[in-house]
This record gives structure tokens, sequence and C-alpha cells, in this order.
């Protein structure tokens, strides 16, 4: 068993990893450094919304943090309220609550069991991982640890290219829609708002800004202009097993086949969800088996539809946008920004159409970039990711998908595997494509504290 362990970030992922460790009954006291990275632990950005509207977009049903108590959640809201059901989508801040309820127990038995745990509120800024152990470094400090993981979410993000210097200065233009919403004023006024990105993010900020500003209308611009699809209101089964599917898949691992196999699959199903679905316990072995160049072409040509069909949002703020459509505040467009300067006290945004229609131009009071996570270690500039980077501790996934990992989530330096030097979460899309959501993070969580008391 590895004693002294470091698990860097402060979010739902770390919090998962913590509970996981101090839940076992181990023959020896566990030194456990968490630096939980400053404000927001552990609710991290996901669950730190104090907003009624921002809705999980699993059911309560399967946001357990535990790989091993499936219904910790739902046990956990039904204490508050009998009426759920594990079908509800739940607001984010009461699954917050639910974090804070868990990490506050799991270090109380830490401590009754003689754990040593120092809860750390600062951002890690370096990391020397050798063969034999991890220095962790924050100011002037230095920490020799048995192993350390990162469980840093994904990165800051960046500001699309394209958009001037003037008007990221202008502060009309937003590129971290979260610290934005959570200190958005009623008394601005923005008639006027344009969003970039049509994903789960735009739709958060559209339920926020709505209602805070009753006069704006938002324009909200992507590649095909479509919203998310939503979930049905209560969840649907599947038909077989999808095994047939599966093996197919299999088989042929190219995305063209794969995406007329799906085609055929959801032709014949009841509902085309249950295909989606069944495909998530199998995602990273299948996407193990798609080499880059084809990983590459998903990127390209096919991500943006999965996206949409996968993450998709409760039926009732479904409900809630198409209200916005049809008050006229909300419209779709078609088109990618093209370019972004500052035009008196306005913003100019060139718009550049599809299939070669030419530059659309608009004014807006407010643009805010919605374009989902960032997870190109390549372009960071989150200080920790850089320095590893920088000095070869890490290697890039060459499509922008985190850091290079092995399955476990050992991180990659060359073509070696760092034995005592682990991520968890968003920073493994490259190794295992879905790794952002609590049903992915939780086993992995699991898997990887059975690895770290066992001292693998
Ligand atoms: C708006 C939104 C809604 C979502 N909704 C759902 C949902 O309904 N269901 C679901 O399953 N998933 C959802 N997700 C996915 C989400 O990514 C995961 O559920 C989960 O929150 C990921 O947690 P994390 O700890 O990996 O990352 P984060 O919550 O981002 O936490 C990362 C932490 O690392 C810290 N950190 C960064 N750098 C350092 C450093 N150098 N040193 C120390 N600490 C550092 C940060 O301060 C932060 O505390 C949502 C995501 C978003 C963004």
């Amino acid at each position: 068993m590895y004693r002294r362990v470091a698990i860097i970030g402060g979010g739902a992922a770390a919090s998962a990893l913590l509970s996981e460790l101090l839940e076992r009954q181990l023959p020896q006291p566990l030194h456990l450094d968490w630096y939980t990275g400053g404000v927001g632990a552990p609710r991290g950005v996901a669950y730190g919304t104090r907003s009624d509207k921002h809705l999980l977009n699993v059911r309560a049903a399967s946001m357990s943090m535990f790989a091993a108590k499936p219904h910790g959640f739902l046990d956990f809201a039904q204490r508050g309220d009998g009426s759920i059901a594990g079908t509800d989508f739940l607001p984010r801040r009461l699954y917050g609550d639910y974090l804070e309820a868990e990490v506050a127990r799991s270090l109380e038995r830490a401590r009754a069991a003689g754990h040593d745990v120092r809860v750390l509120p600062f951002a890690v800024d370096a990391l020397v991982p050798e063969n034999d152990g991890v220095t962790v470094i924050h100011g002037e400090e230095n920490a020799r640890v048995d192993a350390a993981v990162l469980a840093i979410g994904s990165l800051p993000p960046q500001p699309l290219g394209g958009v001037s210097e003037a008007a990221l200065e202008s502060g009309q233009y937003v590129t971290e829609p979260w610290s934005f919403l959570a200190g958005a004023q009623s008394d601005a006024h923005p008639r006027k708002v344009v969003l970039v990105g049509l994903g789960l993010t735009a739709v958060d900020v559209l339920l926020e800004l709505s209602a805070l500003w009753p006069n704006a209308t938002f324009e909200a611009i992507s590649r095909h202009g479509l919203l998310p699809e939503p979930h049905l209101k209560h969840a649907s089964a599947p038909s077989d097993d999808g095994s047939e599917l599966i093996e197919s898949m299999r088989e042929a691992p190219y995305i063209r086949t794969w995406i007329r196999l799906l085609r055929e699959a959801v032709e014949q199903s009841d509902d085309w969800r249950t295909v989606v679905d069944g495909l998530r316990p199998h995602t990273p072995s299948l996407w193990a088996l798609l080499p880059e160049a084809e990983r590459s072409r998903f990127l390209r040509h096919a991500r943006w539809a999965w996206e949409r069909v996968r993450h998709r949002m409760p039926p009732q703020v479904m409900a809630s946008m198409q209200a916005l459509e049809d008050a006229g505040r909300l419209h779709r467009r078609r088109g990618r920004l093209q370019a972004v300067d500052v035009a008196g006290d306005k913003l100019h945004l060139d718009i550049r159409l599809p299939h070669g229609k030419g530059i659309e131009t608009m004014d807006a009071d407010l643009v805010i970039q919605t374009v989902g996570l960032n997870t190109d270690v390549r372009r960071t500039q989150h200080p920790l990711i850089r320095q590893l980077a920088t000095n070869g501790h890490v290697a890039p996934d060459p499509l922008g998908l985190g850091v290079v990992a092995s399955t476990e989530g050992r991180i990659m330096h060359g073509q070696q595997a760092w034995p005592r030097f682990y991520a968890i979460g968003t920073l493994l899309r490259g190794t295992l494509w879905e790794s952002t959501a609590m049903p992915e993070i939780r086993q992995q969580a699991r898997n990887l504290a059975d690895r770290l008391l066992k001292g693998e």
C-alpha cells in the first residue's frame, strides 16, 4: 500500500477518490494530502452553481459518488424529500450538498481511524514524478509522496481564434461562462447577447440570463444550429442487450462503418436513446480500437452529432428552451465565428455561413463563448499542466484530448507509464473518450483506490 498519497484537485473526481480511499478498512494509517486548488471544493465547476434552474443531466439514480453504493445520491436526496424518484433530474446545487456531506463524513471517519489527512486549499504549482514517488510543490513548500493523482477536471477555456485583443479587453467578450454567471447582475442591461456554441453550457447560460435579463434577446451560433436532444421523461429500456451491434462495431473500427451500424440499430429500435445509452459501458474499449486517423475523423465529422445525442438535457429544460424560442427571445443560427472586434460600445461579429454562403455580420452588447470543455494540453495556460508538459513529465494527447495515459489512468511520458503518477476524469478523454461524468468517474475512483491501496 502507498502510505503517502497526494490528490490534486478539489472537484467531484477528487472527492470520489478521497472518499473511496477513506471508506476502506486499512491495515495502516494513510497520509493523504488533498490540494483543493482554493475556493469551490468539493463542488467544483459543475456543482458550484447556486441556481435551481441548473439541473443534473443524469437521472438521480445514476449519480452516486460510489460505484459500490449506486443509490447513494438518491438516498441522500430522498432523505430531504421522500417524493423524489430515481428518474428525476435534480438541481446540481443539491448534488453539491451531497458531495459536501460525503466528504465531511469521510474526513470524520478518517480522523476516527487515525489517518492523517491534510486538506490544503492551494493550487499545486509543480509536480516532479519519478519512478519511486512524486514531489509536490506549492509556493516554497515541497512534499514527497509515494503516489500522486491529477484530478483537475477540464482546462480553463481559451478564447476562440479571431477574437481581437480589444474585444477581450472590453469585458464584453466572455471566455469563461461559469464565473461570469456567478457574478452576473440584474441591473446590467444587455439587449442583444450572442452565444457561440449550442451545447449544455449554452443551455445553462440561457436559463440563467434569460431570467436575469427579461428584455434581452439571444442569438446562438453553432455549426449546425441545433440544441442538444432532450431526455424522455421516463427512462426507456432497450429491446435487447446490444451485443450484436457492439460485436459488429468491434469487427470494423471505422467511423463510417460505425455510423452506418448505428443508423441501422436506431431504425430497428423503439427509441434511439437506448442505442446511444447502450454504447456507454463499451465506449472505452471501442475507442481503444480506433486508430488516430479514425479518431480524428470522428472529431471532425461526427463529434457534434454524438455530443448532441449523448449529452442530453432534461425534458423540463427542453421546454424552457422551446418557450424562449416561441417568445422570440432565442434565435439559433448556423455558422462559425470568424472574427470579433470592438465597434463603438458594441462588439462586431463576422460569422461564416455554411455551404460557402459567405459572411454574415452582426453587432452584440455581449458575446459569451459556450463551446464546452477544453482539454487541449498543447495550448493551455493552466500553470501546472504547462509545467508538466514543458518538462516532458506528461505528453499531450495528439488530438487535444487531455494527456496520454494508460487505461488504468497511469500518466505516460514518451512510451512509458509513470508507475506512481495517475490522472482521473476529463484529462483521460484521449484514452477513454467517455471520462467526464460521474458514472465513469466513480468507477475510475474505485479502481484507482484499489491500486493505490495495493501499492500498484
Ligand atoms: C456545467 C456542468 C454540468 C455538468 N453536469 C453533470 C451532470 O449532471 N452529471 C454528471 O455526471 N456530470 C456532469 N458534468 C461533468 C463533470 O465534469 C463531472 O460530473 C465532475 O464535476 C468533474 O469533476 P472534476 O473533479 O473532474 O472536475 P472539476 O469539478 O472541474 O474540479 C477540478 C478541480 O481541480 C482544481 N484544480 C485545478 N488546478 C489545480 C491545481 N494546480 N492544484 C490543485 N487543484 C487544482 C480546481 O480548482 C477544481 O476544484 C457537468 C460538467 C459541467 C461543466
